[in-house]
């Protein structure tokens, strides 16, 4: 007797339902994206009890005809691709003509429809996949489409679905996707009865959203610059640095109007946003990726989350180029601000003079009121900063003129300030101000960044110093660490690591980086090499230099309470500014908060 059979269609379509409606949110996904291919302006959607009990889809689109209406709840029926030359360049979100069947299969559906000439529409219902009416409808023209009880047929299905709140949430992340992917479409989106968002369209992705996460957000984006690459459009809008969340959610990438989630975009958001973000942080993203639709594949999972790249190495340059141009970009709006002094300020050296001649070495006791307590250092107290081995390359030694004129007290010659320096609160933070208002620096996190900027010109430019070993030391590698090695021996090299081929899979190390306090040569590459198991070519080893600085500055810089005199201070904000990415250190902490007038004011009720 033969075994095989074919499934009933009903039983392939709940088989399909299996891979493309997973919860409430795919269902939203789906009849959303069909509303939007079908070129409607607004978009309804509402939900009962997480949409396990409601999903209702309504929009102004081109409708069906009956026969289409009919058509479309059969399997592989869609009007969106005819032959392999379409598939292969898919322009629209659906194209598998399996999302109706599916969710009509599995659910307690009613569909509604009508073209916007035709006198009359369609309704049609169905139950588990089998219509039970079709007849007339009078609706407006559009297409609405109800989903009932959904999984009423599949009880082991529904036990997966988690509580009512969560669902909830998941459909209102999928509709945040689709209103950023879409700010020309008008969406609405109604919860138990109560309306959660009516989103008006938009012409820009900017107003969408500001209508979405308020303007505070809006004003800590940045435009993406277009970078100049042949085939691979990008725009959007990504946080500017130091802005970052501790999940994923507000990372957003979309190819060709697709919200997609794709290994090779995080890793390259991650490299674009390089020692910007704190670790285990992510950035807020809309990043916008248009390509020719011949160059991704969409057809790679059912519910078309995923994507693959014809060449993911451009696509991966391409992104990160533009974010890294983007984030340095920004400078220059700072150093902006910088370049406005208040004229009617006083004088750096004078305010010097309100403060207390001598801090005590205690710290505090010689405090008396509030107003007069700071730890900023005057001149001449060259307490013992702990000396290190690394040169300060941003903190030259203080000329001794400007040391005199500190400490006499009298004012020194006028320089183009960009800034004003009040003083130090806390032996840490530099109080400024600048156009804006006041400016709060962390001298540590600024040293960092400096040095940190540094080296890694020097690392670029001419290699880091390195210092021999007193014993070279030799070394096996796994025959892929060691192909790694081989064909990035130059940057290796340049990251001050004295490393030559000796023999198949063996190497010798003779120098290591000078400043990198270690002599234990084998331990340290082989945390070089655990660190490029994640990474591939040569601009990440670059990378992976960065971070072994990243990780070193934190040593050298100066510390929270090491008390600078007044123009190590301003030395210290004045290379600040010139770094590329000022406001944030190496491992993305903040280095300096702007309070502007207005927040003042605000603060003090001067304005509401
Ligand atoms: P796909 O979107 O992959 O084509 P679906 O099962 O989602 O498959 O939809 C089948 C077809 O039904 C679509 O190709 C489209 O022609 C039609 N359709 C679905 N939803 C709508 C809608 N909201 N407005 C107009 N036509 C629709
Ligand atoms: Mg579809």
């Amino acid at each position: 007797m033969s075994r095989i059979h074919l499934l009933p269609d009903i039983l392939a379509s709940q088989v399909a339902a299996g891979e493309v409606v997973e919860r409430p949110a795919s269902v939203v996904k789906e009849l959303v994206e069909n509303s939007i291919d079908a070129g409607a302006r607004t978009v309804e959607t509402i939900i009962r009890r997480g949409g396990i009990s409601l999903v209702r889809v309504v929009d102004d689109g081109c409708g069906m005809d009956r026969d289409d209406a009919l058509l479309c709840l059969e399997r592989h029926a869609t009007s969106k691709i005819r032959s392999a030359a379409d598939l292969a360049a898919i322009a629209t979100l659906g194209f598998r003509g399996e999302a109706l069947p599916s969710i009509a299969s599995v659910s307690r559906f009613r569909l509604t429809t009508r073209e916007p000439g035709a006198i009359a529409g369609s309704e049609i219902i169905v139950a588990g996949g089998k219509i039970d009416a079709v007849r007339d409808g009078g609706e407006a023209p559009g297409t609405q489409i109800e989903v009932r009880s959904l999984f009423y047929n599949l009880p082991a299905r529904r036990k997966f679905l988690r509580s009512e709140n969560t669902e909830s949430r998941n459909v209102e992340h999928q509709l945040y996707l689709q209103a950023s992917a879409h700010p020309e479409v008008a969406f609405v989106f109604v919860r138990e009865e109560r309306v959660v968002f009516q989103l008006p369209a938009t012409r820009s992705l900017k107003e969408r959203v500001r209508d979405l996460h308020g303007a505070e957000l809006v004003d800590r984006l940045l435009a993406l610059e277009p970078a100049a690459r042949s085939g691979i459009e990008i725009s959007g809008l990504i946080g500017a640095a130091g802005l970052s969340r501790q999940t994923r959610t507000q990372q957003l990438v979309f190819v060709n109007g697709r919200a997609i989630e794709s290994p090779v975009l995080n890793a390259a958001l991650r490299e674009g946003y390089h020692t910007t973000l704190m670790k285990g942080q992510f950035p807020v993203t809309f990043l916008f990726l248009t390509l020719d639709p011949a160059a991704v594949d969409v057809n790679v999972h059912p519910s078309k989350r995923e994507v693959r790249f014809r060449d993911p190495a451009a696509v991966r340059e391409a992104v990160v180029a533009a974010i890294r141009k983007t984030l340095e970009g920004k400078r220059a709006d700072w150093q902006e601000q910088f370049r406005a002094p208040n004229e009617t300020t006083l004088e750096p050296a004078e305010r010097i003079e309100h403060l207390p001649e001598m801090a005590d070495p205690g710290g505090t006791s010689a405090v008396s009121s509030p107003f007069e307590r700071t730890s900023f250092e005057v001149a001449g107290r060259d307490s013992a900063r702990p000396s290190t081995k690394l040169a300060r390359p941003a903190m030259d030694p203080v000329e001794q003129r400007d040391v005199q004129i500190a400490q006499d007290g009298v004012v020194p010659p006028k320089r183009d300030r960009h800034f004003q320096i009040i003083g130090v609160l806390n032996k840490l933070y530099v109080l400024m101000e600048n156009a804006n208002g006041l400016v709060l620096v962390d001298q540590h996190a600024a040293h960092e960044r400096i040095l940190f900027e540094e080296l890694r010109r020097r690392m670029e430019e001419k290699g880091v110093p390195s210092q021999r070993l007193l014993l070279p030391q030799t070394f096996d590698l796994p025959p892929r660490d060691a192909e790694w090695v081989e064909r990035n021996l130059r940057t290796l090299q340049k990251m001050g690591i004295g490393i030559e081929p000796f023999g198949a899979q063996t190497f010798r190390i003779d120098s290591l980086p000078t400043f990198l306090e270690t002599s234990d040569a084998g331990a340290f590459l082989r945390e070089v090499i655990d660190g490029l198991r994640t990474v591939s070519n040569s601009s990440s080893a670059l990378r992976l230099g960065e971070d072994m600085i990243a990780k070193t500055v934190c040593r050298h810089a100066v510390k929270a309470n090491d008390p600078l005199r007044y123009a190590e201070v301003e030395k210290l904000i004045r290379d600040l500014l010139e770094c590329e990415l000022p406001y944030c250190c190496p491992h993305g902490r903040p280095t300096m908060i702007q309070i502007s007038h207005l927040e003042l004011e605000k603060k003090f009720g001067r304005k509401t």
